[in-house]
């Protein structure tokens, strides 16, 4: 047997004693170490993320080592692993293309399909990605990151063009570092000055911005007039995602890596006469998970600053609420098993 935090409804969290995996063919057992929690856990235990079913184990930012190996798999008992999350169909369009990021019929751990909030996960051997001389925190932060290269990637950034990054999360924070490891001049903009602050000092942040009636102004005198050639979008928030529009240089992009229950809307002839490009970003694939973890092992890209707090699997029922709150000042948290 072994250890299980299930969320078995909206806002609360349960131990269960559960069995553990066996070994099946081109599966791989790992043994958890870290998980990170993420707006998707918040969202999924406060009842308000879309498309949810409950009972579910949540956790797909996951890192650990490989306990066993079913028959036919590659991969070795003892190696230190993170865990891709986005179980893609391999069959659709999507996939056929190589975007099995926004596969038709994605399987995301924790939200589809239970996830790591255990002890021991088994998972298809290509999900399972080895890495030398890492440490486990890091690994955990690699997914919530590569949300952040995927949409830089997306948005083929010139060198020393300017970005805005609305939204000062782990999200934002994540695109932010890597558009600044792209080249571009980065802006981040939050109504949270203790957030700004920290990625100003913290992230490289060349400007940050208060939200607020000034905001615009400031930025049209920043760029002398001219505005952004990039925005990204990630607050979660649609009026937000809806004055993100004003901010795009003409010529320029608006990427929404932000998703929320409603309907966006915009004025045509201000996004025709910039000619804006217009693009969503959902997930990433194993490409991005990869040059994560090469801006980590050579450093141009930061993990470990943004965990601001920790705690033990078995404790979650009582961290999570508390790690909910926005007075919590959480960035980002790792749970050790
Ligand atoms: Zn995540
Ligand atoms: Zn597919």
């Amino acid at each position: 047997m072994m250890k299980s935090v299930v969320c078995s409804e909206p806002g609360s969290l349960l131990i269960q004693d559960v069995a553990r995996p066996v070994d099946k063919p081109g599966q791989v057992i790992v043994k958890i170490k870290r998980i990170g929690i993420c707006g998707t856990d918040i969202h999924a235990f406060g009842g308000n993320q879309p498309f949810f079913q409950y009972p579910r184990v949540l956790g797909h930012e996951l890192s650990g080592e490989i306990e066993s190996v079913g028959e036919g798999v590659q991969l070795s008992p003892g190696q230190d692993v993170y865990i891709v999350p986005y179980m893609s169909c391999g069959n659709c369009i999507a996939c056929h293309r190589g975007k099995t990021n926004c596969c038709t019929d994605i399987q995301v751990l924790g939200v589809h399909v239970d996830g790591g909030m255990c002890e021991y996960l088994q998972v298809p051997e290509q999900y399972v990605i080895t890495t030398k001389g890492m440490d486990l925190d890091q690994l955990a932060v690699v997914e919530c990151l590569a949300i952040g290269a995927h949409a830089v990637r997306r948005a083929k950034l010139a060198a020393g063009s300017t970005v805005l990054v609305v939204g000062a999360g782990p999200i934002g924070m994540g695109i932010m570092q890597f558009a600044k490891e792209a080249g571009a001049k980065v802006f981040v903009m939050d109504m949270n000055q203790e957030r700004l602050a920290f990625c100003k000092e913290k992230l490289g942040a060349d400007q940050i911005i208060q939200v607020g009636p000034q905001a615009r102004e400031q930025i049209a005198t920043l760029t002398d007039g001219d505005f952004i050639d990039t925005v990204f979008d990630a607050t979660g928030n649609p009026k937000a995602m809806e004055a993100g529009f004003q901010l795009v240089a003409h010529g320029g992009s608006y990427v929404l890596v932000s998703v929320v229950k409603a309907d966006i809307s915009f004025s045509d002839p201000e996004f025709h006469k910039r000619e804006m490009t217009l693009l969503g970003s959902r997930n990433a694939t194993r490409e991005d998970f990869e040059h994560v973890v090469n801006c980590l092992d050579k450093g141009s890209v930061k993990a470990n600053v943004m965990i601001t707090h920790r705690g033990k699997l078995l404790d979650l029922p009582k961290l999570l609420p508390s790690w909910c709150k926005a007075e919590s000042g959480v960035i980002k948290a790792v749970v050790e098993v």
